[in-house]
């Protein structure tokens, strides 16, 4: 399999998946993904896509809590 983007080879990998949700940062961990090696575009299957967000929004308790450290670049 290659990358879309820029062609490079595309591997099977889990990765971690975080996106904003209902104001707060949502990591999910272990997400199955095709990421290219070249440009770290990563990939990921309508099903595995379908079952994060079913995940996120049954609003299952979490695994666990991290603290995130954010920082701000407005000058
Ligand atoms: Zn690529």
């Amino acid at each position: 399999m290659k990358c879309d983007l820029c062609g490079g080879k595309v591997i099977e990998k889990k990765v971690s998946y975080i996106l904003f949700y209902e104001g707060h940062w949502v990591i999910v961990e272990n997400v199955p993904a095709s990421v290219c090696q070249q440009c770290g575009e990563r990939l990921f299957a309508p099903k595995v896509v379908e079952e994060l967000q079913n995940t996120i929004w049954s609003k299952q308790s979490p695994v666990k809590k991290i603290e995130t450290p954010v920082f701000d670049l407005a000058y």
